[in-house]
């Protein structure tokens, strides 16, 4: 087992024939007029939903959709995905929309071998979001074994989360958690050599964490994204009117100055794809690495790619998150699906953050050959700097009596 699931119990752990089965999954995908656009994570629920039918629970699953302010928000109602799992799993999902009501209790007692139950967006309820003591009470009232598989919710102290499975004796996790748990490690825990990191996206802010863990661990970090001209003002180059955080200048001078000490490879772009305006969906190569003033950087150059991937290429532990570039404009995502493409030949291990990362990776067509792309943006994240995550700790902790 994973270090990082010591004194956590899973899902093949209990006895769920006939058991009232919570089953709190991460099914928040993107939906655009009614239709799902990625079903990762509903197809990564899948092996934990199927084996608790296999076993005969009575299936009562949870999950969040998107940050509605009210139930009366119906364009984050789970129904599109209530119907995918019905078509998915073969068995009749029942999406039932109050969670508090004695009729769940009635449903359950009825429900038969071909059905299961999907609550309506557990965020439509107020008490959520809030770690409520009494919301938890009333679900724990009805739940036998209370099952974590929403590895991409996780880092959230919430109450299907956190105080729910605080009251219930038989608790653990699914087959995704125990996955993405069991990949992470491997990047903390004696990974392959030679080890880089691939960090993009919009800030070095939101990397800090993960650099200062990573930065004792790997051999080289290679730098893309808006991220990299923070770096590269750092170092005093000029970055026209690329997206600079002015106030990490002194902490990236300082990050710089430790990778070299400690001898660690550092890649920066030494040639860009600038635009004068994201929004027209062209610009142009610069020579090397100097951005002219007026010109905004959105994506790494040729030379930069090459680069890259030459270190890609040797490297046998890979972590990437975050994209190269503006990669949602077409004209800008060469660099990101060109490390996807170098990460998709690389024989060694390649794992992939949850969030823009993956939708980078699925984009470029080339996901189903990396060895992990976790479900889990934050929560990735979050755990790779070494942070507790509240839906794993509380499994972890003394069961609470409830108080009401
Ligand atoms: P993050 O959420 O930090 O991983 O950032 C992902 C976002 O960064 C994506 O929406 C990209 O469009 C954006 N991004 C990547 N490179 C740039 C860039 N050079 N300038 C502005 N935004 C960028």
């Amino acid at each position: 087992m994973s270090s990082g699931l010591k004194g956590i119990k899973t899902i093949r752990d209990f006895e769920l024939a006939d058991k009232v089965l919570f089953l709190r999954l991460d099914l928040n995908v993107p939906i655009e007029h009614g239709k799902i656009t990625d079903e990762t994570r509903i197809r990564e629920s899948l092996p934990t939903i199927k084996y608790a039918m296999e076993k005969g629970a009575r299936i009562v699953m949870a999950s969040h959709l998107g940050r509605p302010k009210s139930a009366a928000d119906k364009q984050y109602s789970l129904e599109p995905v209530a119907h995918r799992l019905s078509e998915l799993l073969g068995l009749e999902v029942i999406l039932f929309d109050d969670p508090k009501s004695d009729a769940i209790k009635s449903l359950i007692k009825v429900l038969k071998k071909n059905q299961a139950i999907l609550l309506e967006n557990i965020r439509f309820e107020p008490g959520e979001t809030k770690n409520d003591i009494e919301f938890a009470t009333i679900l724990a009232g009805y739940t036998q074994v209370y099952i974590n598989d929403a590895f991409g919710s996780s880092h959230r102290a919430h109450t299907s989360i956190s105080a729910l499975p605080e009251m219930v004796k038989d608790r653990g996790v699914g087959f995704l958690i125990e996955k993405e748990i069991h990949m992470l490690d491997q990047l903390l825990e004696n990974p392959k050599k030679p080890y880089l990191a691939i960090l993009g996206g919009s800030k070095v802010s939101d990397k800090i964490g993960v650099i200062e863990k990573l930065i004792d661990i790997v051999d080289g970090f290679i730098i893309g994204g808006a991220m990299a001209y923070t770096f590269l003002k750092a170092q005093g180059k000029p970055v026209g009117r690329s997206l600079v955080e002015t106030d990490k200048l002194n902490y990236t001078r300082e990050m710089i100055a430790r990778m070299e000490a400690r001898k660690k490879n550092l890649f920066l772009p030494v040639d860009h794809f600038v635009t004068t305006d994201i929004a027209s969906g062209k610009g142009e190569i610069t020579k090397d690495g100097t951005i002219a003033e007026g010109m905004m950087g959105v994506d790494i150059g040729p030379q930069t790619i090459k680069n890259y991937c030459a270190a890609i290429k040797e490297a046998q532990t890979i972590f990437w998150n975050g994209p190269m570039g503006v990669f949602e404009t077409p004209a800008f995502s060469q660099g990101t699906f060109a490390i996807a493409k170098a990460l998709s030949e690389n024989t060694g291990m390649t794992i992939v953050g949850g969030g823009d990362s993956a939708a980078a990776v699925e984009a470029s067509g080339y996901a189903n050959k990396m060895t992990h792309i976790s479900t889990g943006g934050g929560a990735s994240l979050e755990y790779l700097q070494g942070m507790k995550l509240p839906g794993l700790e509380v499994l972890r902790t003394k069961v609470r009596t409830p108080s009401i």
